[in-house]
């Protein structure tokens, strides 16, 4: 399809990524997570085309669209379009209302830096077609069937915080999310004078979606360990410490570990939670320190150039706390950094990453914002 260039949108959406402030992998282990969509989005603009089924898709980063059939939807060998057709899948599932139209789709978002732009994707899509058509989906709607199309139609088992925090998520705020229930407090959060300093390891080692499945699987087996006397227990959200201990000589080693950091680390969403509502930083930094520090030695999914910078960051008095995010073997990390000192802070950690990896260093500050929107002036 080419660039529709007289193409004037009857509706802008824009749809965020989001950051998680602590609760990694917790989420498909039906815990807690603590995430917030930032000011970095994905820019949907549409039109109806007044075809019954007809619908054209162009993707400005890729410069590259395409053109599909309502009533032909099938799975593409093109990943993106993957994203697409899994969310329209849905709502065909879920109503008879959609119609032909047409989309550009413009991208802020680094892909596949754990900033999640595949749900930015999916939601920001399926939030705009319920406008466009008026579909009658609640917000939760778009954030499950955005869920299952990334299951369905990319084959990635995500969890639902993804989806979750890049509609539901208000300025300001950061969502204490139950997987399990879907519970969710909007907690607010200021960390004035310090702020949140996203750096790029600009690395994503090829490990992270074998390793996911492993990681998934090893948590399957200590729940069916554990509840083999403890039957109350269907998840690792369900053990507590004190269990936990129990299995210590019984357990294979790297199961205990593996199962001992999701038990730790939805503790800490919990006391992180705490320590933003009492405005104490120290301990919020604290808890991300003591994070990744099981997220390198007991779950091992962090990698040297995440472990690098977040070793780096504690010569820095300025700097509270820090932890690789996101799946893990790269991507980002998260550091809370005093704001009169975040330029020597990452010009520092660029130099020294420079001369470890030979890799230039990105920085981005990021800010608890609103999720899914209608952009109004157009
Ligand atoms: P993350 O969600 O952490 O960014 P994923 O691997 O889950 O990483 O999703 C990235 C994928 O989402 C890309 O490989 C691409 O298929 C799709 N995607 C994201 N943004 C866009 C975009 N602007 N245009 C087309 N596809 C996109
Ligand atoms: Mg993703």
């Amino acid at each position: 399809m080419p660039f529709p260039e007289n193409f004037t949108p009857e509706l802008v959406v824009e749809s965020p990524g989001r950051i998680n402030l602590i609760g990694e992998h917790t989420d498909y282990n039906l815990g807690y997570v603590l995430p917030t969509a930032i000011e970095k989005k994905i820019t949907f603009k549409f039109i109806r085309n007044n075809s019954d089924k007809e619908c054209n898709l162009f993707s400005l980063g890729y410069n590259t669209g395409f053109t599909l059939q309502l009533d032909k939807i099938a799975r593409s060998n093109v990943e993106w379009e993957n994203y697409i057709l899994g969310v329209l899948n849905e709502i065909l599932l879920r109503t008879d209302k959609l119609r032909g139209f047409d989309c550009t789709i413009e991208s802020k978002l680094p892909m596949g830096s754990g900033l999640s732009s595949s749900a930015a994707l999916e939601c920001g899509l399926a939030f705009g077609l319920n406008e466009l058509f008026d579909l009658g989906l609640s917000k939760m709607d778009i954030v499950q069937l955005s869920q299952k199309a990334e299951h369905t139609f990319v084959g990635t088992q995500c969890g639902i915080m993804d989806q979750f925090a890049s509609v539901m998520s208000e300025k300001g705020h950061v969502i204490l999310l139950d997987c399990k229930t879907l519970e969710h407090q909007q907690i607010p959060i200021n960390i004035d004078p310090y702020k949140m300093i996203m750096l790029n390891t600009k690395v994503s080692h090829n490990l992270a979606s074998s390793e996911y499945n492993t990681r998934k699987r090893e948590c399957e087996e200590g729940v069916a360990i554990i509840s083999v006397q403890h039957n109350e227990v269907r998840s690792l959200r369900d053990v507590t410490p004190t269990v936990l201990q129990e299995y210590k000589e019984e357990m294979d080693t790297t199961l205990f570990k593996r199962c001992s950091f999701i038990v730790s680390e939805n503790d800490r969403v919990l006391k992180t939670a705490k320590a933003l509502k009492d405005n104490d930083l120290k301990l919020f930094g604290a808890l991300l320190y003591e994070a990744h520090d099981g997220i390198s030695k007991l779950y091992e999914v962090s990698c040297p150039e995440s472990d690098f910078l977040v070793d780096f960051s504690k010569q820095y008095d300025a700097v509270l706390g820090a932890r690789q995010t996101g799946g893990g073997f790269g991507g980002c990390t998260l550091n809370i950094v005093h704001k009169d000192k975040v330029n020597d802070f990452v010009e520092a950690a660029t130099k020294a990453y420079k001369a470890a990896f030979n890799i230039e260093l990105e920085a981005f500050e990021v800010k608890p914002s609103a999720g899914t929107y209608i952009k109004n002036e157009l």
